[in-house]
Order: C-alpha cells, then structure tokens, then sequence
C-alpha cells in the first residue's frame, strides 16, 4: 500500500459567492501549504496569505488560510482551509494549481466525512446528522440534525453497548464459574437486570411513534376528496402564503404535486391527489387507487368539503384513518349564511379563493404536526437503519431474558449478537458496502 492520498475539493457551494472555501486534508496537505501559501500560519490562526501558483509563481489570489495539523482537525488528518475569494475562476484556477502537486487528488463524494469517520472523530450517527445537518430546510430539522451530529444517539447508543459488554462479561464469568454452582447463578443472576433494563430502554426509544424519522423526511399531509372541492386551489393558496418548495411527481393519469411547506419551523410535506369519486372510469379509477394508497400512508389527511353542500365522510376504504383526519370546509364564501356558527373540534372553514380562514388552518396544521414531531427530551432515531438494527437488537436481549438461564453459552450469545447489532448502529462493526452506501449520499466536498 502506498501513501494515503491527499485529498482537495471545493467546500463551500458551486458558483459565485463572496468566499469559497477550499479544502485540502492527508499528510500533503502542509506542503500544499508550503507551495502555495508559504509561510505556514500557526496552527488554528488565519492568516492572509497571497497564493501562488507552484509552477508558474503567479499570484492566484489573496486567500485567508488555515492550518489544522493531525490529530486536530476535522478528519483527523493534517487539514490546509484556504478561504478565497468566490468567483469561479478564482476556484477553478486554485484546484487547478493544487492537482499537480505530488500525493493530491479531487477528493470523491462523502470522502472528508469518512475520513473523519475512519480516524475516530465521528461515529456513524454522527456522520449521519451532519449530512442531514446540510440538508435540513427548517429549524426543527437543524435542530434534531446538530444533535444528532453532537452525538446524542452516538452517546446514548454507545452507552447501552457498554451495558451489554458489562453484562456479557457476567455471563462469561458465570460459564467459568459453572462448576461450583452457586457462584455462577449467582453472577448470572446479576446480568439479569441489566439486560431488562436495556431492553425497556430500546423499547421506549422505538417506541416514539416515528417522530425522529418523520421530522427528517417531513410531515406528510395528503389533500383528499371529492372532485371540484378545491384541492388544487386550496394547495396553491397554502404555497403561495408559505415559502414553499413545489415539486411535481410524474403520474400516468394525473400529476401529483408536492409542495414543501416550513410552517412555524416544522418541515409540512403536502400533496395534492386525484379527486375521490365513486363512480369514475377506469383511468380515473387507477388515479383514485393511487390517492387511498397515499392517503393511507399520510401522517395526516386534509378531507376537503364544499361549504355549500358538506358531505363529512371518508370513503370506506379510508374509514379507518379517521382520528388522522383534519376536516377542511371550503368555498365558505358561497356558503348561505355566511360563515358557519360552530364547527367541530376537527373541522376548519376556509375559503381558498378569498383566504379567510387560511391562518387558522396554518395553525392547525402547524399544531397536528408539532405534537407527532418535535423533538423531545431524549433524542430520538431519525433514520429506518437505526429502527432495523435497533429492533435485531431487542429481539436478542429478548431471547436472553426468556431463554434457559442453564444455556449459559447460548445466553452469552444473544448478548453478542445484540452488542453487535448496536455497533452496527455506531459503525463500530460495518461491511465496507454499508459504508460505501452512507457516504455516497454526501456530496462532493463533505
Ligand atoms: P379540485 O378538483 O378539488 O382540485 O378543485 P379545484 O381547486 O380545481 O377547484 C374547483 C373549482 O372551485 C374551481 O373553479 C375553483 O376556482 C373553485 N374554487 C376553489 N376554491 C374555492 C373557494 O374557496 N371559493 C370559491 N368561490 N370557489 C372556489
């Protein structure tokens, strides 16, 4: 094996801007430094510095540069920063003079991070709320993200490993001790409850109605109901008073249009689906199909009724979502009468054409969502990796706490399997595949 590589690339975003950071880590990174930037700066101060050209000796730019000698620094590596100015010219010139320099090459996507990864200075969960850290849209999310990248699940998952290890070692003591009787059920008897323990913990932590996961990806509410009630225009009233991110989903019979709402910081992901009708032709039909199964898996149904002549009932094939469902009455401009006098606790009147009643849905909607998603005391998992390593871990220390406590060999086993499905969780114990996965996700620079 040779010399790790150094690797550089752009870390700041693509195109123009007042900075562009530049960052370079591996062992080149101080003669980078050397070449370009000469002299050094002391560790951790900026300093400006004109950058030259290694070959030519032509000034590139006045940067301001970092330096972050090993082990301190973001990957664990030696780290060179330099802070230039943002036009794409002055960034394609900078890379260009540092790509020759011997031992450099264009880092790949995710690689800082998994550098950082590899030296110990992140944990996979740690990696994991950084990158969602980058991507979050709304407060919620940037709050749940940097938790999670300070280390709260890789604490609290690290925690629960060093439990299983103290109660796989009393196992183990205990088969040594198997001979002489009392003394190893008594040692055995000790594991016991740190492993309940353990697993009311796990089963607390899954047990959060997915509130992690669904603040990451957004708070699904799908827009249902008869035709003509509004839907379409309801959603574009709802986007055009929010900062919303409209996205459209090919479909084959009708578009679905998706519409990424930050209401009161807290990331609302709403779709407008086919109207509901019950007798329709059959590409309607297969419209229809795909709004129920939506529907089914939302986190929230937004029922739409005309004002004029309200008909408040699912179809039956939604019947069931019903405490899932937040009555929407709308078109209450044509309504005789006027506004209604009282309405149901579940219900909200709005007219999408004149916005009357468009705040107090916000509200609501912002109230239904906070209550499923914000984050609570303890941190919570936001990822299905987490649940499925989480859950192969549950089921071992089950098997230990209903199996023979004569098996003590197998006993230890469950023990084993379960610490290694919480190193799984951390990366402590990964396949190079899995890694790969995660860190190709990030992008270039990261
Ligand atoms: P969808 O089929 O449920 O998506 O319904 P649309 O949004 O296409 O609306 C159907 C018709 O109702 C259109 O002509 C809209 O202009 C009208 N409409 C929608 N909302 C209101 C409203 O609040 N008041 C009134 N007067 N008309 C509305």
């Amino acid at each position: 094996m040779g010399q790790v590589a150094t690797i550089f690339a752009l870390s700041s975003a693509p195109g123009r801007a007042g900075v562009a950071v530049l960052r370079i880590s591996g062992p080149a990174a101080g003669m980078v430094l050397d070449e370009m930037a000469s002299p050094r700066p002391e560790p951790r101060r900026a300093a400006l510095r004109r950058l030259r050209d290694p070959v030519s000796g032509g000034t590139l730019d006045q940067a301001l540069v970092l330096w972050f000698p090993a082990p301190s620094s973001f990957t664990g590596e030696d780290v060179a920063e330099l802070h230039v100015h943002g036009g794409r010219a002055v960034v394609q010139a900078v890379l260009g003079a540092i790509g020759p320099i011997p031992g450099c090459r264009p880092a790949e996507p995710g690689e800082f991070a998994r550098r950082a990864f590899e030296n110990g200075k992140l944990d996979l969960t740690m990696a994991e709320g950084l990158a969602d850290l980058i991507d979050a849209e709304t407060e919620a999310q940037r709050k749940q993200a940097l938790r999670q990248a300070d280390g709260a699940l890789a604490t609290l998952y690290d925690g629960w490993r060093s439990s299983l290890v103290e109660a796989l070692a009393l196992v183990e003591a205990a088969i040594d001790f198997s001979d002489e009787g009392d003394v190893g059920t008594a040692t055995f008897a000790h594991a016991v409850p740190i492993v309940r323990d353990l697993e009311a913990a796990i089963t607390r932590h899954l047990s959060d109605g997915n509130r992690g996961e669904i603040l990451r990806e957004g708070f699904h509410v799908v827009l249902a109901g008869p035709p003509n009630v509004g839907k379409s225009s309801l959603l574009n009233a709802l986007a055009r008073r929010e900062a919303a991110i409209v996205s459209e989903e090919a479909g084959t019979t009708r578009d679905v249009i998706e519409v990424r709402l930050d209401l009161e910081g807290l990331p609302i992901v709403i779709s407008d689906t086919a109207g509901i009708r019950e007798a329709a032709g059959r590409i309607e039909q297969e419209g229809i199909r795909r709004t129920l199964a939506r529907s089914r898996a939302a986190d929230l149904i937004l029922w739409l009724m005309d004002a004029t002549a309200p008909d408040p009932h699912l179809p039956a094939e939604l019947a069931d979502m019903a405490d899932r469902t937040l009555w929407v009455s709308n078109k209450v401009d044509l309504r005789e009468g006027g506004w209604p006098a009282t309405l149901p606790d579940d219900m909200v009147a709005v007219s999408a054409r004149t916005g009357q009643g468009m705040d107090e849905l916000s509200r609501r909607l912002a109230a239904i969502a906070r209550e499923r998603i914000s984050p609570g005391e303890h941190p919570s998992l936001t990822q299905e990796r987490h649940r499925q390593n989480l859950v192969a871990c549950q089921e071992a220390l089950r098997d230990f706490l209903e199996g023979s406590p004569w098996r003590l060999e197998l006993r230890a086993e469950d023990l084993r399997v379960a610490a290694n499905a919480l190193g799984r969780l951390t990366g402590r114990i990964d396949p190079e595949q899995v890694l790969d996965q995660i860190f190709g996700r990030f992008c270039i620079g990261k």
